[in-house]
Formats: structure tokens, C-alpha cells, sequence
């Protein structure tokens, strides 16, 4: 059957002599596996289509298992995103929570405009960590761990201090706090941002600036949601905490 879509190259490696095969996401197909024969040969005309973050119309055939590709335009080729270092690692993060968190077959018209937000963000110099956050949370809200942050997830109180537990699904006021004491209690720039993210599309983001100290608990308290949650040793991510170590 031939297929023709839209798709976002999250993946991408070599295969056999001079191929390659990618993984994209697709806002209608799920995610894809594609053959691209002579990818890597100089003269081929698909070699650009198989690179990582590359968004581009894909037409492949398959009967069941890979695809092979016939044909493919790219519509944005995000390079800036494969020359600096550091951005080439949080685009690297974005795409491999995404491969690692989608099924093959499921489509998600919605994820695949988030992450598409989120490249073009990251391409245009928005600030890397934030950006990932924010896509963090979309991946949550699309696994279905969306966290609730407008009240007390066990008794429904909105006033006072909160404190987020990932386990429980949200925060805990401070009556309630007693019953996860992993809980990371939030600072109220902390709870505000959290609100935000979780509301935000990151289609329509806008400038957005994270003072220094916030930053730091921000940071803490989206690594508990995804450890809790998703909980997949990433290579981009080990990658992205030797950079944070060791700025360049
Ligand atoms: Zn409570």
C-alpha cells in the first residue's frame, strides 16, 4: 500500500550499503518505519530526507513491516538544529522522548504539533531547558500522567504551600503532604510555572523568560514527573546533564 504523510524524522540510522532506515512521526499514521535505499550515497536525492529533525512529506510503500520510501520533499530542514552542540542535544532529547514514548500505530495529530512547536523554538534560540520542560509536560499529558497542580490531588484544598508528589499524580497541601515523603515541596514561582506549562500549547508559545533561582527547582521537579513516570534511560539525556556539568 502506498502511504503519503507528514512526517518528523525522530530517528535515524544505517542500514545494509549506503541506506539507511528512519522513524517518523506522523500526525495521521503514528510513527513510521522507512527503508531509504542510497541514503548516504553522495549523489542521492534522499539523503537530506533522513536526517534527524528534518520535517518533509514522505511517500513510501508497505505491505506490512518497514517502508520503503518512493519519494520525499522536505518542508523544513531544521539544520541550525544538527550545527551547534548544544542545541543538536536538546533537539536530540526532544525526538528520542518521543520515539521512546509513542507506539507505532498510534497517531497524535496534537504531539506532533508540539513537537514541531518545539523544534522550531529551539531553532529560533528560545531558551533549550525550558523549552524541553514544557515539551516534557506534553509528552506527560499525551502518555496520560498529566499532573494536576490547581489543587491538592488528595483533598481537593487550594490554599497554602504545595508540594509535588509525581506518584500521587499531583500536588499535596500541606495537611496532606504527610502522605508521600519523597514529596518536593514548590516555590510559588515553581507552582505558577507549573500551572502554565500545563496549560500551555506550545504552538502558540511566546516569549518566555525563567529567572536563574527558579530555574533550579523547575528543573528538579520536571525530572521527578519523568523519572516517576517514563522512566527510560536516555542516551541524549545523559548527554545533556555532562553539558549541564560541564558548560561549554
Ligand atoms: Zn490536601
Amino acid at each position: 500500500m502506498q502511504y503519503r504523510v507528514e512526517g518528523i524524522v525522530i530517528r535515524s540510522m544505517d542500514y545494509g550499503e549506503g541506506g539507511k532506515i528512519i522513524t517518523i512521526l506522523t500526525p495521521t499514521h503514528g510513527k513510521a518505519a522507512i527503508l531509504v535505499r542510497g541514503a548516504k550515497k553522495a549523489k542521492s536525492r534522499h539523503g537530506s530526507l533522513t536526517q534527524l529533525f528534518t520535517h518533509g512529506e514522505y511517500l513510501y510503500y508497505r505491505n506490512s513491516g518497514l517502508g520503503t520510501l518512493t519519494h520525499g520533499e522536505i518542508i523544513e530542514s531544521h539544520h541550525v538544529l544538527r550545527e551547534g552542540l548544544e542545541l543538536t542535544a536538546y533537539a536530540a532529547y526532544a525526538v528520542e522522548l518521543t520515539d521512546r514514548t509513542t507506539n507505532e500505530d498510534e497517531a497524535s495529530g496534537y504531539l506532533f504539533m508540539q513537537l514541531l512547536a518545539c523544534l522550531r523554538a529551539l531553532a529560533e534560540g528560545k531558551d533549550g531547558p525550558t523549552i524541553l520542560q514544557l515539551y516534557e509536560m506534553k509528552i506527560l499529558e499525551v502518555s496520560g500522567y498529566g499532573p494536576i497542580f490547581d489543587e491538592c490531588v488528595s483533598c481537593g484544598n487550594t490554599e497554602g504551600q504545595m508540594a509535588l508528589s509525581a506518584r500521587s499524580g499531583g500536588v499535596l497541601c500541606s495537611r496532606c503532604r504527610y502522605k508521600d515523603s519523597s514529596a518536593l515541596v514548590l516555590g510559588d514561582s515553581v507552582l505558577k510555572l507549573l500551572r502554565l506549562f500545563r496549560r500551555m500549547d506550545l504552538t502558540r508559545l511566546g516569549n518566555i523568560q525563567v529567572k536563574d533561582e527558579t530555574k533550579v527547582q523547575l528543573k528538579q521537579a520536571m525530572r521527578l514527573l519523568v523519572d516517576t513516570h517514563i522512566n527510560i534511560p536516555l542516551k541524549s539525556r545523559a548527554f545533556l546533564d555532562q553539558l549541564d556539568k560541564y558548560p561549554l
